[in-house]
């Protein structure tokens, strides 16, 4: 069965006289999720009270909401769970990879990764202190540095800067192969494109649902725990919620005979509520059909950008294969030239050093928005009105 035709902009408020190409950073608001908001907090938590645990089934939010990001991401209903946030996962992730092989001590990553995910690897290194090493190598030599001392292999399928994408069954396969464990970094992977966790054979997977997800700032994080190892891995944050019988009250941790292990504490009742109608807009959206439409567009923006803004240069591969659903440009005055850009309706972000970065959600970006993008950018860049000082004044967030 063909799925829905996209974009399906109709399903979002998006202001006004903007061009939305950030919702790899933070997706935008679908259509009744405010209202699922009002609702939560005026009609059940404000007349319901506690009561709203069993009446309006919050307790049963994470698990709901869990189920339905896996379908997203080729994972089995009952193997996602969902709430902290995505430095929370990745270090639960990483104790319980890491307690699986005993005998080894290298956690690998590369030198490109999300600075969060390798500061967790730190902090949990010196936590344990038995001595367990970090190595980062550059992307492409993390292949041939997957060797036999490595207990867990930890990477972001898609690069945060680049856009540059890894090849999940491959490396996979090769960190099976050499006898470790693998932890994908999905933040910018689920609801950009296609993923077949089951096909795969991670053992973990973790990512974020305020970017692609559109779950808003702060919304709950998740972890894919592979079925047949969610009753074996220990728990590193043994919380209340996570315990098999929370409600017992129990003197001592007994874990949850199931992936719900890995919840900790008490779930963020109004904004998993929101997520769960974020999530409504993927009903019926052949992920298939999503990678095609991104990368139409992401091929159509890098050629009209090209065209137009000869002093940008591409940052991403060039190869459709081999990116995620971003374009990076690098430009000296990037920071400065993305200012100027927001304020004239095309809204990007800057990463450091020199990146300007550009999210396709296909949901609800089109070609004509990625023209209209391209041609005030050239203004922009053509115009130099980056130059502009007040677009060099650094904001807290870029
Ligand atoms: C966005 C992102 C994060 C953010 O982590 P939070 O704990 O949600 O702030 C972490 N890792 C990667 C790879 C990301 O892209």
């Amino acid at each position: 069965m063909p799925g829905v035709s996209l974009p399906r902009k109709e399903l979002f408020d998006i202001p006004e006289g903007v061009i939305y190409l950030d919702g790899n950073s933070l997706g935008v608001l679908p259509k009744g999720a405010a209202e699922r908001a009002g609702h939560v907090i005026r009609e059940e938590w404000g007349k319901e009270l506690i009561r709203a645990w069993n009446t309006a089934e919050w307790m049963a939010l994470p698990q709901k909401v869990g189920d339905r990001i896996a379908g997203l991401i080729g994972a089995p209903a009952g193997s996602v769970a969902t709430g902290d946030t995505l430095s929370i996962k990745v270090y639960q992730a990483l104790a319980a990879a890491l307690q699986m092989r005993p005998d080894r001590r290298v956690i690998l990553s590369d030198n490109r990764n999300f600075p969060t995910d390798l500061y967790m690897a730190e902090g949990l290194i010196d936590t344990i202190g038995k001595g367990h090493e970090l190595r980062t190598p550059a992307p492409e030599d993390v292949a041939a540095a997957i060797t036999e001392d490595v207990a867990v292999v930890m990477l972001t399928q898609i690069d945060y800067r680049s856009g540059r994408k890894y090849d999940m069954a491959e490396i996979t396969r090769l960190v099976h192969e050499a006898g470790a464990v693998m932890i994908w970094d999905l933040a910018h992977s689920a609801g950009a494109l296609p993923v077949d966790l089951e096909g795969c054979g991670a053992e973990f997977a973790v990512g974020c649902t305020y970017k692609y997800l559109n779950g808003g700032p702060g919304a709950p994080a998740f972890i894919y725990v592979r079925p047949d190892l969610a009753t074996q891995i220990e728990p590193a944050l043994s919380g209340w919620l996570g315990h098999d019988a929370p409600f017992a009250m129990e003197l001592n941790y007994r874990p949850a005979v199931s992936t719900e292990r890995m919840r900790v504490g008490t779930p963020s009742v109004v904004q998993l509520s929101i997520l769960d109608t974020a999530l409504d807009v993927w009903d019926g959206v052949d992920l298939v059909d999503l990678r095609a439409a991104s990368l139409r567009l992401s091929e159509r923006f890098i050629a009209e950008v090209e065209a137009r803004c000869p002093l940008l240069k591409l940052a991403t591969p060039r190869d459709p294969k081999i990116r995620g659903s971003q374009v990076s440009f690098s430009f000296e005055h990037g920071y400065a030239a993305m200012q100027a850009l927001i304020e004239s309706g095309v809204i990007g972000d800057f990463r450091s050093p020199d990146i300007m970065r550009f999210g396709f959600t296909p949901l609800y970006i089109d070609e004509e928005d990625v023209v209209a993008a391209a041609k005030i950018m050239e203004d922009v860049l053509g115009n130099e009105l980056w130059r502009d000082p007040k677009y060099h004044v650094k904001s807290r967030v870029t």
